[in-house]
């Protein structure tokens, strides 16, 4: 793992959800980090891994063409998602690559959205872990607890008279 930082920004490490990518050295703004990469595959082929097998990697690039990312070569599959995502997906030249979207610091884990239709399939039923969507539910908890404890007052006050 560590000939890898040579070689690339990041460096696979530990995160809550698994495995993921943590930059290794600043990565500007519009910096390519990772390219998604794999074999071309047919969008029919496409279409038969996701309804036969467990891959989850498969990306489409276009009408006719996708990638299956799911080989071990593919680092960008360790890219962890996130609702509020510091890479974004682009496209050139039939090629899969994410890029900053503002300037990512040294020991950031690099994140990805995994877009609307696998979050709704594959995220949503079980809650997402993204530190934007864990800290909304911490908020939201306190906010009930405060409000709760408002509520507490108020009948003691009440009582009182
Ligand atoms: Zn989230």
């Amino acid at each position: 793992m560590s000939k890898l930082s040579s070689k690339h920004p990041f460096r696979i490490g530990r995160s809550r959800t698994g495995l993921g990518l943590f930059a290794t050295q600043p990565l500007k703004k519009g910096t390519r980090v990772v390219e998604y990469s794999g074999p071309k595959i047919t969008n029919k082929r496409a279409e038969w891994i996701e309804e036969n097998t467990d891959n989850r990697y498969v990306f489409e690039l276009n009408d006719k063409w996708s990638i299956d990312g799911s080989t071990r070569s593919n680092l960008a599959r360790y890219v962890n998602h996130s609702c509020r995502p510091n890479v974004e997906a682009y496209q050139y030249d039939m090629k899969i690559w994410y890029r900053a979207r503002w300037t990512i610091k040294p020991g950031d884990e690099i994140l990805v959205s995994y877009g609307q239709d696998y979050f709704d399939s594959f995220i949503k039923p079980v809650g997402c872990k993204c530190n934007t969507c864990l800290n909304r539910r911490k908020r939201e908890r306190e906010e009930e607890r405060r409000k709760a404890a408002r509520k507490r007052a108020a009948k003691k006050k009440n009582g009182k008279h």
